[in-house]
């Protein structure tokens, strides 16, 4: 058999409804520059769907110096992994940096957050390991654990009793296999935006030997008095031995970054397969993420702006009878009700009689009747945006209420 022909069958869950739903509801264009209004099909639209939480996709000085280090350097500089001829006083100089920022002793770059955190779970845990994580952990992370080769107990999404249920099984087998323990867990859950009960976890630490990476792309830089992420917003930032932070949410870039104590840290720099057979970050892309930690840093009213439209939008919401569910973090998401036909027929009206854009998750990546609309406030709203768009759902939601959304049909244009 042709390994092709049998995929060609079965698109999978999401790629069975691409004919459809290509450019629309899939691979749509936003258009023009990164920020609260953009072009979706030549139209004005305002945008909720990206995880430019400070706004700095277009702050002038992340332009300028994006830019002028692209000039300097191109995007070829430097050649080749880290380890072999890819370092840089800049590559370094941000390390440095971001260990500072983080309260931690060290930090090591990652070319991309997904390869970077798989690979760090890859390089901490052999066969004789066991991982113990919650249900909700991203693709990133359920791809590290199929690199394991040793057992992995889940625990029920944030709940600390299970948790401990786990912990107990696994220090059993690893004490019996001559294994450690590394517990993995989020700081802010991106679907729901609840945050990881991190303090719970760490105060596990007391009855149980383990090792705690915590994944916090959502909360760095949005969560915490510094920004420093929700291990801070938690007071717990020195109980986590290995903390995972993306430049690809708040820090409106690419590439990532691991931190923890000197000896774990250089452990990993030089055993993660994902750094060491691949290139290093791009010059001008670690000059344009000092700049952004740097503004970070200096400018703690962005992530006071981006939290006084949260509170706008969160509190406008639930003021008009919005179920957001247990979010307590930026990302907003609207739990309604509905089946497919009657969610793509409010999801067009919002974005063709609204001018609304944002991401809409339904059946098969949650149980059939539900919709699950995603809103992601970032500083960069203005409050303009904030009403239209809470008038937007009330107004649609009482038309989803009263049955009035049958048959979608994309419009052609
Ligand atoms: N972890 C989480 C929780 C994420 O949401 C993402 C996606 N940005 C990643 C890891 C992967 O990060 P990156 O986009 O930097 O590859």
């Amino acid at each position: 058999m042709d390994i092709f022909e049998k995929l060609l069958k079965h698109m999978g869950p999401i790629g069975e409804h691409s004919e459809r739903a290509h450019g629309y509801f899939a691979f749509p264009k936003l258009e023009g520059e990164i920020g609260p209004r953009m072009k979706f099909r030549g139209n004005e639209k305002i945008v909720w769907s990206l995880n430019n939480y400070l706004g700095l996709a277009n702050h002038p000085e992340v332009r300028a110096t994006d830019a002028k280090a692209a000039a300097d350097f191109g995007m070829a500089s430097p050649m080749g992994a880290r380890m072999m001829s890819g370092n840089t006083t800049y590559h370094e100089q941000l390390e440095k940096e971001l260990s500072d920022y983080m309260g931690k002793e060290d930090t090591t770059l990652l070319n991309y957050g997904y390869q970077g955190i798989m690979s760090a779970i890859d390089a901490v845990c052999g066969r004789r390991d066991v991982i113990v994580y919650d249900a909700e952990c991203h693709a990133s992370i359920l791809d590290g654990l199929r690199l394991h080769p040793g057992k992995r107990y889940v625990f029920k999404h944030n709940d600390i009793e299970d948790c401990e249920k786990q912990l107990k099984r696994a220090t059993e087998l690893a004490k019996a296999q001559g294994g450690g323990i590394l517990v993995v867990t989020e700081g802010v859950f991106g679907m729901a935006g609840d945050q990881g009960k991190l303090k719970e976890i760490a105060d596990l630490k007391d009855k149980f030997e383990f090792r705690l990476l915590v994944d916090d792309a959502h909360g760095f830089g949005t969560m915490g008095k510094t920004g420093a992420g929700t291990g801070e917003e938690q007071g717990v930032q020195d109980k986590i031995d290995l903390l995972f932070n993306t430049f690809a949410k708040s820090g409106a870039s690419i590439g990532a970054f691991i931190s923890g104590d000197k000896a774990i840290i250089n452990y990993l720099r030089y055993n993660m397969r994902s750094q060491i057979f691949a290139k290093s970050i791009p010059l001008p892309i670690v000059i344009g993420h000092l700049k952004r930690v740097q503004l970070m840093r200096q400018h703690p009213e962005m992530k006071q702006k981006l939290w006084d439209n949260v509170n706008k939008l969160q509190e406008g919401l639930k003021s008009r009878g919005f179920n957001i569910g247990r979010t307590n973090s930026p990302v907003t998401p609207i739990y309604l009700q509905g089946d497919i036909p009657e969610a793509t027929a409010m999801c067009l009206d919002l974005r063709e009689n609204y001018n609304i854009f944002c991401s809409i998750v339904v059946y098969p990546v949650i149980p059939k009747g539900q919709i699950i609309y995603r809103l992601i406030p970032t500083a960069a709203h203005s409050d303009e945006d904030i009403e239209l768009t809470l008038k937007a759902f009330s107004e649609t939601k009482a038309k989803l209420d009263a049955k009035t959304y049958q048959v979608a049909e994309i419009p052609v244009i």
